[in-house]
Protein backbone atom coordinates (compact mmCIF):
# COMPACT_ATOMS: atom_id res chain seq x y z
CA UNK A 1 0.00 0.00 0.00
CA UNK A 2 1.04 3.54 -0.47
CA UNK A 3 2.09 5.09 2.16
CA UNK A 4 -0.35 7.93 1.81
CA UNK A 5 -3.21 5.53 2.41
CA UNK A 6 -2.04 5.56 5.95
CA UNK A 7 -2.07 8.86 6.79
CA UNK A 8 -4.88 10.58 4.62
CA UNK A 9 -7.78 8.26 6.06
CA UNK A 10 -7.54 9.62 9.64
CA UNK A 11 -6.52 12.93 8.17
CA UNK A 12 -10.20 12.54 6.22
CA UNK A 13 -12.01 11.00 9.15
CA UNK A 14 -11.19 13.55 11.80
CA UNK A 15 -10.90 16.46 9.79
CA UNK A 16 -14.24 16.18 8.12
CA UNK A 17 -15.63 14.94 12.27
CA UNK A 18 -13.99 17.76 13.77
CA UNK A 19 -13.18 20.77 11.53
CA UNK A 20 -15.57 20.26 8.62
CA UNK A 21 -18.63 18.66 10.39
CA UNK A 22 -17.74 20.62 14.20
CA UNK A 23 -20.22 18.85 15.16
CA UNK A 24 -21.07 19.78 19.14
CA UNK A 25 -23.90 18.02 20.06
CA UNK A 26 -23.00 15.28 22.16
CA UNK A 27 -20.35 16.37 25.04
CA UNK A 28 -17.98 13.83 24.72
CA UNK A 29 -17.91 14.25 20.48
CA UNK A 30 -18.67 11.40 18.07
CA UNK A 31 -17.40 7.98 18.93
CA UNK A 32 -15.29 6.48 16.14
CA UNK A 33 -12.80 3.42 15.25
CA UNK A 34 -10.49 2.75 12.95
CA UNK A 35 -8.86 -0.75 11.79
CA UNK A 36 -7.16 -2.48 8.71
CA UNK A 37 -8.84 -4.56 6.41
CA UNK A 38 -9.63 -4.56 2.47
CA UNK A 39 -5.68 -3.94 2.03
CA UNK A 40 -6.36 -0.12 3.39
CA UNK A 41 -7.21 1.92 6.64
CA UNK A 42 -11.10 2.15 7.57
CA UNK A 43 -12.97 4.44 9.94
CA UNK A 44 -16.17 4.31 11.16
CA UNK A 45 -17.21 7.24 13.40
CA UNK A 46 -21.00 7.73 14.90
CA UNK A 47 -22.50 11.24 16.19
CA UNK A 48 -25.50 10.20 17.98
CA UNK A 49 -25.05 7.48 19.88
CA UNK A 50 -22.21 6.49 22.48
CA UNK A 51 -22.68 2.81 22.60
CA UNK A 52 -19.35 1.23 21.57
CA UNK A 53 -21.21 -1.88 20.69
CA UNK A 54 -22.35 -0.64 17.57
CA UNK A 55 -18.70 0.32 16.88
CA UNK A 56 -17.70 -3.48 17.46
CA UNK A 57 -20.56 -4.57 15.63
CA UNK A 58 -19.06 -2.74 12.02
CA UNK A 59 -15.38 -3.91 12.31
CA UNK A 60 -17.17 -7.72 12.57
CA UNK A 61 -18.52 -6.86 9.77
CA UNK A 62 -15.40 -5.05 7.87
CA UNK A 63 -13.86 -8.93 8.65
CA UNK A 64 -16.81 -10.59 7.92
CA UNK A 65 -16.36 -9.12 4.70
CA UNK A 66 -12.35 -9.26 3.99
CA UNK A 67 -12.78 -12.73 4.41
CA UNK A 68 -15.47 -13.17 2.01
CA UNK A 69 -14.38 -10.97 -0.79
CA UNK A 70 -10.86 -10.87 -0.67
CA UNK A 71 -8.68 -12.49 -3.60
CA UNK A 72 -5.81 -13.28 -1.35
CA UNK A 73 -7.50 -14.86 1.68
CA UNK A 74 -7.69 -18.36 1.19
CA UNK A 75 -11.14 -19.70 1.91
CA UNK A 76 -12.55 -16.83 1.10
CA UNK A 77 -15.87 -17.07 -1.38
CA UNK A 78 -13.61 -15.63 -4.29
CA UNK A 79 -10.42 -17.87 -3.29
CA UNK A 80 -12.66 -20.94 -3.84
CA UNK A 81 -14.27 -19.59 -7.27
CA UNK A 82 -10.37 -18.48 -7.90
CA UNK A 83 -9.24 -22.11 -7.17
CA UNK A 84 -12.27 -24.32 -8.07
CA UNK A 85 -10.38 -25.33 -11.80
CA UNK A 86 -13.92 -24.08 -13.77
CA UNK A 87 -16.02 -26.45 -11.74
CA UNK A 88 -19.03 -24.95 -9.56
CA UNK A 89 -18.83 -22.92 -6.37
CA UNK A 90 -21.74 -22.23 -4.66
CA UNK A 91 -21.09 -18.29 -2.87
CA UNK A 92 -22.91 -16.33 -0.09
CA UNK A 93 -25.60 -14.57 -1.31
CA UNK A 94 -23.77 -11.31 -0.48
CA UNK A 95 -21.03 -12.36 -3.10
CA UNK A 96 -23.47 -13.46 -6.14
CA UNK A 97 -24.90 -9.72 -5.61
CA UNK A 98 -21.87 -7.72 -5.28
CA UNK A 99 -20.62 -10.19 -8.49
CA UNK A 100 -24.06 -8.84 -10.09
CA UNK A 101 -23.39 -5.64 -9.90
CA UNK A 102 -19.69 -6.35 -10.90
CA UNK A 103 -20.92 -7.76 -14.22
CA UNK A 104 -23.34 -4.78 -14.86
CA UNK A 105 -20.89 -2.62 -15.01
CA UNK A 106 -18.46 -4.68 -17.21
CA UNK A 107 -21.26 -4.63 -19.63
CA UNK A 108 -22.17 -0.81 -18.91
CA UNK A 109 -18.31 -0.22 -20.26
CA UNK A 110 -17.80 -2.75 -23.17
CA UNK A 111 -15.40 -4.27 -20.34
CA UNK A 112 -13.66 -1.50 -19.34
CA UNK A 113 -14.19 -2.55 -16.07
CA UNK A 114 -13.82 -5.97 -15.85
CA UNK A 115 -13.71 -8.08 -12.29
CA UNK A 116 -11.79 -11.00 -14.34
CA UNK A 117 -8.79 -8.65 -14.34
CA UNK A 118 -7.84 -10.88 -11.62
CA UNK A 119 -4.71 -12.40 -13.32
CA UNK A 120 -3.20 -9.34 -14.42
CA UNK A 121 -3.50 -7.18 -11.30
CA UNK A 122 -1.72 -9.80 -9.07
CA UNK A 123 1.39 -9.59 -11.44
CA UNK A 124 1.73 -6.03 -10.68
CA UNK A 125 2.84 -5.15 -6.97
CA UNK A 126 0.82 -1.33 -5.50
CA UNK A 127 1.04 -2.36 -1.90
CA UNK A 128 3.59 -2.60 0.95
CA UNK A 129 6.85 -1.18 1.30
CA UNK A 130 8.69 -1.53 -1.72
CA UNK A 131 5.88 -1.28 -4.72
CA UNK A 132 7.13 -2.46 -8.17
CA UNK A 133 8.75 -3.89 -10.26
CA UNK A 134 6.72 -3.40 -13.62
CA UNK A 135 5.97 -7.44 -14.70
CA UNK A 136 7.42 -8.73 -17.36
CA UNK A 137 5.44 -8.23 -20.84
CA UNK A 138 5.20 -12.11 -21.34
CA UNK A 139 3.60 -12.66 -18.25
CA UNK A 140 0.91 -9.58 -18.76
CA UNK A 141 0.30 -11.17 -22.39
CA UNK A 142 -0.32 -14.56 -20.98
CA UNK A 143 -2.25 -13.45 -18.17
CA UNK A 144 -4.37 -11.18 -20.39
CA UNK A 145 -5.69 -14.43 -22.29
CA UNK A 146 -7.99 -15.66 -19.18
CA UNK A 147 -9.02 -11.87 -18.93
CA UNK A 148 -13.07 -11.89 -19.87
CA UNK A 149 -16.41 -10.98 -17.76
CA UNK A 150 -18.01 -13.15 -20.08
CA UNK A 151 -15.95 -15.97 -18.67
CA UNK A 152 -17.89 -15.54 -15.43
CA UNK A 153 -21.43 -17.94 -15.20
CA UNK A 154 -23.90 -16.91 -12.49
CA UNK A 155 -26.85 -17.88 -11.78
CA UNK A 156 -28.45 -18.19 -8.40
CA UNK A 157 -25.28 -18.55 -5.89
CA UNK A 158 -23.52 -20.40 -8.24
CA UNK A 159 -20.51 -19.11 -9.61
CA UNK A 160 -18.87 -20.55 -12.43
CA UNK A 161 -15.40 -20.01 -14.86
CA UNK A 162 -15.69 -21.19 -18.11
CA UNK A 163 -12.00 -20.49 -18.21
CA UNK A 164 -10.59 -22.38 -15.58
CA UNK A 165 -7.45 -20.27 -15.29
CA UNK A 166 -9.60 -17.12 -15.00
CA UNK A 167 -9.18 -15.22 -11.85
CA UNK A 168 -12.01 -12.81 -10.54
CA UNK A 169 -10.71 -9.26 -8.64
CA UNK A 170 -13.84 -7.61 -6.96
CA UNK A 171 -10.99 -5.14 -5.59
CA UNK A 172 -12.32 -2.23 -7.84
CA UNK A 173 -16.37 -2.13 -6.43
CA UNK A 174 -16.46 -4.34 -3.18
CA UNK A 175 -15.80 -1.12 -0.59
CA UNK A 176 -18.15 0.36 -1.80
CA UNK A 177 -20.61 -2.88 -1.58
CA UNK A 178 -19.36 -3.57 1.82
CA UNK A 179 -20.05 0.73 3.13
CA UNK A 180 -23.70 0.31 2.09
CA UNK A 181 -24.23 -2.76 3.99
CA UNK A 182 -22.45 -1.56 7.10
CA UNK A 183 -24.99 1.79 6.55
CA UNK A 184 -27.56 -0.40 6.44
CA UNK A 185 -26.63 -2.17 9.77
CA UNK A 186 -26.02 1.36 11.18
CA UNK A 187 -29.59 2.09 10.39
CA UNK A 188 -31.01 -0.91 11.97
CA UNK A 189 -29.33 0.11 15.34
CA UNK A 190 -30.90 3.25 15.45
CA UNK A 191 -28.33 5.99 14.28
CA UNK A 192 -29.03 8.25 12.39
CA UNK A 193 -25.74 10.49 11.78
CA UNK A 194 -22.56 8.50 10.87
CA UNK A 195 -19.67 8.74 8.37
CA UNK A 196 -18.07 5.42 7.28
CA UNK A 197 -14.80 5.67 5.33
CA UNK A 198 -13.26 2.67 3.85
CA UNK A 199 -10.04 4.04 2.30
CA UNK A 200 -11.17 7.13 1.44
CA UNK A 201 -14.35 5.74 0.10
CA UNK A 202 -16.64 7.84 1.93
CA UNK A 203 -20.49 7.25 2.74
CA UNK A 204 -22.67 9.28 4.84
CA UNK A 205 -25.32 8.37 7.23
CA UNK A 206 -27.65 10.86 7.64
CA UNK A 207 -26.54 14.68 8.66
CA UNK A 208 -24.66 16.09 11.78
CA UNK A 209 -26.94 15.44 14.88
CA UNK A 210 -27.86 19.18 14.22
CA UNK A 211 -29.38 18.29 10.92
CA UNK A 212 -27.12 20.49 8.92
CA UNK A 213 -24.71 18.66 6.22
CA UNK A 214 -21.77 16.96 6.14
CA UNK A 215 -18.57 18.29 4.42
CA UNK A 216 -16.07 16.49 2.77
CA UNK A 217 -13.03 17.16 1.23
CA UNK A 218 -11.95 15.64 -1.91
CA UNK A 219 -7.79 15.23 -1.95
CA UNK A 220 -5.69 16.99 -4.20
CA UNK A 221 -3.93 14.40 -6.35
CA UNK A 222 -0.32 13.88 -5.21
CA UNK A 223 -0.42 16.79 -2.84
CA UNK A 224 -0.24 16.93 0.94
CA UNK A 225 -3.03 14.79 2.33
CA UNK A 226 -4.93 17.60 4.20
CA UNK A 227 -5.03 19.40 0.83
CA UNK A 228 -8.15 19.29 -1.04
CA UNK A 229 -9.05 20.33 -4.67
CA UNK A 230 -12.53 20.76 -3.39
CA UNK A 231 -15.32 19.96 -0.89
CA UNK A 232 -18.78 18.58 -1.26
CA UNK A 233 -21.78 19.12 1.38
CA UNK A 234 -24.13 16.91 1.99
CA UNK A 235 -26.02 13.68 3.91
CA UNK A 236 -27.05 10.56 3.14
CA UNK A 237 -25.25 10.26 0.33
CA UNK A 238 -21.40 8.40 -1.06
CA UNK A 239 -18.29 9.94 -2.01
CA UNK A 240 -16.03 7.75 -3.82
CA UNK A 241 -12.92 8.61 -5.67
CA UNK A 242 -10.55 6.69 -8.02
CA UNK A 243 -7.25 8.46 -8.93
CA UNK A 244 -3.44 7.44 -10.19
CA UNK A 245 -2.42 9.34 -6.79
CA UNK A 246 -4.04 6.35 -4.57
CA UNK A 247 -1.33 3.37 -5.25
CA UNK A 248 1.38 3.96 -7.61
CA UNK A 249 5.09 3.41 -8.27
CA UNK A 250 7.65 5.13 -10.09
CA UNK A 251 10.55 2.83 -12.03
CA UNK A 252 12.78 4.20 -14.79
CA UNK A 253 11.18 8.32 -13.86
CA UNK A 254 7.17 6.59 -15.46
CA UNK A 255 4.55 6.75 -13.01
CA UNK A 256 2.64 3.39 -12.79
CA UNK A 257 -1.07 3.06 -10.94
CA UNK A 258 -3.68 0.63 -10.29
CA UNK A 259 -6.48 1.12 -12.82
CA UNK A 260 -5.56 -0.96 -15.70
CA UNK A 261 -6.73 -1.36 -19.15
CA UNK A 262 -7.69 -4.36 -19.75
CA UNK A 263 -7.18 -4.65 -23.61
CA UNK A 264 -3.09 -3.83 -22.75
CA UNK A 265 -3.02 -4.64 -19.11
CA UNK A 266 -1.02 -1.64 -18.51
CA UNK A 267 -2.29 1.49 -16.21
CA UNK A 268 -4.37 3.63 -18.16
CA UNK A 269 -2.92 6.18 -19.71
CA UNK A 270 -5.90 9.24 -20.08
CA UNK A 271 -4.66 12.57 -19.13
CA UNK A 272 -7.20 11.26 -15.87
CA UNK A 273 -5.83 11.96 -12.44
CA UNK A 274 -8.81 11.20 -10.84
CA UNK A 275 -12.58 10.56 -10.76
CA UNK A 276 -15.04 11.22 -7.79
CA UNK A 277 -18.38 10.03 -8.12
CA UNK A 278 -21.21 11.22 -6.08
CA UNK A 279 -24.20 8.43 -6.15
CA UNK A 280 -26.71 7.22 -3.11
CA UNK A 281 -25.08 4.38 -3.32
CA UNK A 282 -21.79 3.16 -2.61
CA UNK A 283 -21.44 0.25 -4.46
CA UNK A 284 -22.46 2.20 -7.31
CA UNK A 285 -20.34 5.01 -6.51
CA UNK A 286 -17.44 2.62 -6.24
CA UNK A 287 -18.06 0.75 -9.63
CA UNK A 288 -18.55 4.27 -11.58
CA UNK A 289 -15.60 5.72 -10.01
CA UNK A 290 -12.95 2.56 -12.09
CA UNK A 291 -15.55 2.82 -14.72
CA UNK A 292 -15.42 6.20 -15.98
CA UNK A 293 -11.62 6.26 -14.89
CA UNK A 294 -11.03 3.68 -17.69
CA UNK A 295 -13.89 5.31 -20.02
CA UNK A 296 -11.57 8.81 -19.71
CA UNK A 297 -13.15 12.36 -19.44
CA UNK A 298 -15.60 12.43 -22.44
CA UNK A 299 -17.33 8.94 -22.71
CA UNK A 300 -17.27 8.95 -18.84
CA UNK A 301 -19.02 12.60 -18.34
CA UNK A 302 -21.26 11.02 -20.94
CA UNK A 303 -22.22 7.97 -19.05
CA UNK A 304 -22.81 9.98 -15.75
CA UNK A 305 -25.35 12.73 -17.41
CA UNK A 306 -27.42 9.66 -18.45
CA UNK A 307 -27.54 8.60 -15.20
CA UNK A 308 -30.39 9.54 -12.44
CA UNK A 309 -28.83 11.11 -9.01
CA UNK A 310 -24.78 10.45 -10.14
CA UNK A 311 -22.71 13.74 -10.32
CA UNK A 312 -18.96 13.69 -10.87
CA UNK A 313 -15.92 15.33 -11.12
CA UNK A 314 -13.20 14.35 -13.12
CA UNK A 315 -9.26 16.20 -12.38
CA UNK A 316 -7.40 16.47 -15.53
CA UNK A 317 -3.24 16.29 -15.60
CA UNK A 318 -3.19 19.92 -16.13
CA UNK A 319 -5.17 19.94 -12.90
CA UNK A 320 -8.53 21.40 -14.27
CA UNK A 321 -11.74 20.08 -12.35
CA UNK A 322 -14.69 19.09 -15.31
CA UNK A 323 -18.08 18.64 -13.26
CA UNK A 324 -21.05 17.15 -14.51
CA UNK A 325 -24.13 19.61 -14.62
CA UNK A 326 -26.11 18.90 -11.62
CA UNK A 327 -22.45 18.56 -9.29
CA UNK A 328 -23.42 20.45 -6.39
CA UNK A 329 -20.64 23.59 -6.32
P1 LIG B 1 -9.30 1.64 -4.72
O1 LIG B 1 -9.62 0.19 -4.55
O2 LIG B 1 -7.87 1.97 -4.52
O3 LIG B 1 -10.20 2.52 -3.93
P2 LIG B 1 -10.63 1.53 -7.29
O4 LIG B 1 -12.00 1.42 -6.75
O5 LIG B 1 -10.49 2.41 -8.47
O6 LIG B 1 -9.57 2.02 -6.24
O7 LIG B 1 -10.19 0.06 -7.69
C1 LIG B 1 -8.93 -0.23 -8.21
C2 LIG B 1 -8.69 -1.71 -8.08
O8 LIG B 1 -9.56 -2.42 -8.97
C3 LIG B 1 -7.30 -2.14 -8.51
O9 LIG B 1 -6.43 -2.14 -7.42
C4 LIG B 1 -7.51 -3.51 -9.11
O10 LIG B 1 -7.58 -4.48 -8.08
C5 LIG B 1 -8.88 -3.41 -9.71
N1 LIG B 1 -8.89 -2.93 -11.12
C6 LIG B 1 -7.92 -2.25 -11.80
N2 LIG B 1 -8.31 -1.94 -13.04
C7 LIG B 1 -9.58 -2.42 -13.17
C8 LIG B 1 -10.52 -2.42 -14.25
N3 LIG B 1 -10.26 -1.86 -15.42
N4 LIG B 1 -11.72 -3.04 -14.03
C9 LIG B 1 -12.00 -3.62 -12.84
N5 LIG B 1 -11.15 -3.66 -11.80
C10 LIG B 1 -9.96 -3.05 -11.95
MG1 LIG C 1 -13.92 1.71 -7.67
Amino acid sequence: MNKKHFIFIPVILFLTAALFSGCTVKKSGPISRTGFYFDTVISIAIYDSENETILDGCMKMASHYDQLLSAQKEGSDIWNVNHAKGKPVTVDSDTADLLQKALYYARLSGGRFDPTLGGVSSLWNFNGQTPGPVPAASDISSALTHVGYQNIELSGNTVTLKDPDTQIDLGAIAKGYIADQIKSYLQKQGVKSAIINLGGNVLLVGSKPDHEEFTIGIQKPFADNSTYITTVSASDLSIVSSGTYERYFEQDGKKYHHILDPSTGYPVENHLLGVTILSKLSVDGDGLSTTCFVLGLDEGMKLIESLPDTEAVFITDDDQLHYSSGFPQ
